[in-house]
């Protein structure tokens, strides 16, 4: 498991959609009551937005996709 000292974030199991390390914890900057969000720099794949960062991580962890949501090409 990858550790970062310099981390401030909770931390992020990697993406439910695509399986890589790249879930980063985001925030909106558009003053919504809801700006919290992890996102995957990978595949794209986000959770819903949530008024707390803690929860955005929490639906991260405990997401499961589908492999048939999957987008086809
Ligand atoms: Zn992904």
């Amino acid at each position: 498991m990858r550790v970062s000292p310099a981390q401030t974030t909770p931390e992020l199991k990697p993406c439910p959609n695509c399986g890589k390390q790249a879930g980063e914890l985001k925030k909106s900057e558009l003053g919504s009551r809801f700006p919290y969000y992890v996102k995957c720099n990978a595949c794209g794949w986000a959770t819903d937005m949530v008024r707390l960062a803690g929860i955005a991580v929490k639906l991260w962890n405990e997401a499961k996709v589908p492999k048939a949501a999957k987008a086809k090409r």
